[in-house]
């Protein structure tokens, strides 16, 4: 039988999707999600439909998709459609779940069949089968999402899985078959479960998937209750027993009807993952010649059954919450076919004869595909090389590094890895790559970080060796410069000394010229007074020679009038005296003549004295002028001694101080050799430190 293309029965709303990979992480079939994106999509063709993911995201990204849009649609186009109740619906709605059939009858739903009486039918069918070929094991099949599984991922166990339709789909038949009153509706399935619709594609009838979910949104959107309908009855005989086919186990204990101890040899299993690991278990053990344990496997997908499918509000409740409506509501059914009075007495009980009535042989028989085919086209099994290679490129090389923390939601590293060479994943969801990747990043960050500094650092170093190199350059210079002035300076104070001795010198002879110049001055002076008291003496002398010359006017006069008067006298007397008158008159006039000439060469005498005391006055006064002079050389001198004093002892301090400024250079270029090595030696480290 060809495989009919499985329709998508989950959708995922995009921009919800946080990429966390819960989704991964529950599903059980894995290769159906492709996390090679920003989110994680999924591949319906690889998706078993189980609904796991739907309740796993926390973040409503994951729904699942059923008929009800255009189930009520169709109803109000006036489409004839019956409706077939799972019989979970005991454990929904409140437990109202015969009021589930007035609210489906108001909507137009022209008839409403209790899908347990398809379980009843179920049962018998394996039974039958059972006693007629007495297979190895039956793998019940009601559950949609392990048929799928089985189909895609262990093909091998499809010979076990019961040859027979689920209870859905025995009803469906069974209204086909024995009602025909409906032959021309649509049949609606009320049920817990969004895989449910591929099960109606797989064989063909079916034709809405309506889930409790969609019904229960559609209330609450209208404020509506489910308890606001009548109850109403189902169209079809009841179901007894099989009304717990939706709770785990509810099979087992249906076909205790036939087979009482049937506890004993049959394996009761349900929810994902374990019910899948069972099954990996079971496939080993048959491949390695094992006959199964357990004549009859009573599996379902979700853990609390059907009850819990994944179109129910009931994810999350408590499951004896959920159970205890169904035990309920199967102490009511089974109460009204208790055998009561003769009735005991059939062979028969009422419920057999009614499954009888509506059962025949074939009618209800189930194929299935092999759809391994489409798995292993689109996931191909990778080679260890190739598995190898996408490890060593997500850094797992030791067996250490393959941590199987399952973060990425794959069973181990090796399952993601085969995601990844299959285009389903990426290295980046695995958390070990990302923490080596940030780590490597902040590794790398650091080392860039590192490297910067380090350049930058080298740069300065670089410069301050530079800086340092030529400091040193200029301190080598500077030194030589100090030495040099330190030369120039001790010259310049040995000359400095020099003229300060020279200066010494001229002082002495500065105050011994001094004192020449007022012994000078002394001797001038009174060589000016004695040419005064001269030239007193020549005033005099003139005077005298006036008087002299005053008294030779006057003698001569006697003369001339004693020679009058010797004239008068007569030649005897006269003549004698007229001789010595005119002698005295001649010597008178030699007197006078004597005088004048005298005070003549007085006067100029005098002259020349009062010049030469003048000179001596002008020498006074050049020697005043010498002597001020010579002070203000002594004075000069001192002042200039004073000052070469104090730039000798200037000097010897600023040679001191460049003797101790050269030391300090010396030093100076000496720790700046060592601070230059110290560089150099820092570089040398900085660029092995690179070099890591
Ligand atoms: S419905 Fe099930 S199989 Fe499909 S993706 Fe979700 S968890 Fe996986
Ligand atoms: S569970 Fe899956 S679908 Fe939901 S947010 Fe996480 S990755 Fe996305
Ligand atoms: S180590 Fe990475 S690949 Fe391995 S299971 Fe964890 S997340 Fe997945």
């Amino acid at each position: 039988m060809e495989a009919k293309s499985l329709r998508p029965v989950i959708h995922v709303v995009e921009d919800k999707c946080v990429n966390c990979h819960r989704c991964i992480m529950v599903c059980p079939a894995k290769m159906c999600n492709n996390g090679s994106g920003k989110i994680v999509d999924h591949h319906s063709e690889l998706c078993i439909g189980c609904g796991e993911c739907i309740s796993a995201c926390t973040h409503q990204a994951r729904v699942g998709l059923d008929d009800f849009d255009q189930f009520m649609k169709d109803l109000k186009k006036g489409v004839g459609i019956i409706a077939i109740v799972a019989p979970a619906v005991a454990a929904s709605f409140e437990g109202k779940y015969l009021n589930i059939n007035g609210f489906l009858k108001s909507l137009g739903i022209k008839g409403v069949f209790d899908v347990s009486f398809g379980a009843e039918l179920t049962v018998k069918s394996y039974v039958e089968y059972m006693k007629k070929n007495k297979p190895p094991t039956v793998i019940a099949q009601p559950c949609p999402a392990i048929v799928t599984f089985i189909e895609l991922y262990r093909p091998e166990l499809i010979p076990y899985l019961a040859p027979a339709d689920s209870p859905m789909m025995h009803l469906m038949k069974m209204i086909r078959r024995y009602y025909p009153e409906y032959k021309n509706d649509k049949i609606a399935a009320i049920s817990p479960c969004y895989a449910k619709r591929r099960e109606f594609d797989a064989c063909g009838l079916g034709d809405y998937n309506v889930t409790f979910n969609s019904i229960q949104q559609y209330l609450d959107s209208k404020g509506d209750s489910i308890s606001h309908y009548p109850e109403k009855d189902y169209d079809n005989p009841p179901a007894e027993r099989a009304v717990l086919f939706s709770s785990p186990g509810g099979l087992m204990r249906t076909v205790e009807r036939y087979d009482p101890d049937v506890n004993s040899h049959t394996r009761k299993i349900e929810g994902s993952p374990e019910i899948y690991h069972y099954f990996a278990h079971l496939s080993k053990s048959i491949q390695a010649g094992n006959a199964p344990v357990y004549p009859l496997i009573d599996c379902l997908n979700c853990n609390m059954g059907c009850n819990g499918g994944a179109g129910t509000g009931n994810r999350g409740k408590h499951l004896d919450d959920i159970e205890c409506l169904v035990e309920k509501r199967a102490r009511e059914v089974r109460s009204k076919y208790r055998p009561r009075g003769l009735a005991k007495l059939f062979k028969k009980n009422k419920i057999e004869k009614i499954l009888d009535d509506h059962w025949e042989e074939g009618l209800y028989t189930r194929t299935y595909v092999d759809r391994s085919a489409t798995f292993k086209e689109r996931v191909i099994s990778p080679s260890q090389a190739e598995i190898t290679a996408v490890f060593t490129s997500m850094h797992k090389i030791t067996p250490s590094d393959i941590r199987n923390c399952g973060a990425c939601g794959y069973r181990s590293c090796e399952q993601m890895v085969v995601a990844i060479i299959n285009g389903l994943n990426k290295r980046e969801n695995c958390q070990s790559y990302v923490e080596y990747e940030k780590n490597l990043s902040n590794e790398q960050k650091l080392k860039d970080t590192v490297n910067t500094v380090l350049d930058h650092v080298l740069d300065e170093m670089n410069k301050s060796i530079a800086g340092i190199s030529s400091l040193s350059e200029e301190i080598r210079s500077a030194a030589e410069y100090v030495l040099s002035s330190s030369s120039a300076i001790e010259e310049m104070v040995k000359n400095i000394r020099s003229i300060d001795t020279t200066l010494a010198r001229n002082t002495t002879t500065v105050l011994k010229l001094n004192e020449t110049s007022t012994e000078g001055k002394k001797r001038i002076t009174r060589i000016g007074e004695l040419i005064g008291g001269v030239s007193s003496q020549a005033d005099a002398l003139i005077q005298s020679c006036l008087v002299i010359g005053d008294i030779a006017d006057q003698t001569n006069i006697l003369g001339m009038n004693a020679a009058i008067e010797a004239a008068h006298a007569g030649d005897a007397v006269g003549k004698g005296f007229a001789v010595v008158a005119t002698e005295i008159r001649k010597l008178a006039d030699n007197s006078g003549h004597q005088a004048r000439e005298i005070s003549e060469n007085l006067k100029s005498i005098k002259a020349l004295i009062d010049s030469s005391r003048e000179s001596s006055q002008d020498a006074q006064a050049q020697f005043d002028s010498v002597m001020s002079l010579v002070s203000a050389v002594r004075d000069e001198a001192a002042s200039i001694k004073n000052a070469m004093d104090a730039q000798n002892s200037g000097g010897n301090r600023v040679i001191n101080s460049l003797g101790e400024i050269n030391n300090l250079i010396v030093k100076i270029r000496d720790e700046s050799t060592n601070l230059r090595s110290s560089g150099e030696s820092i570089v040398k480290d900085i660029y092995s430190l690179k070099a890591i």
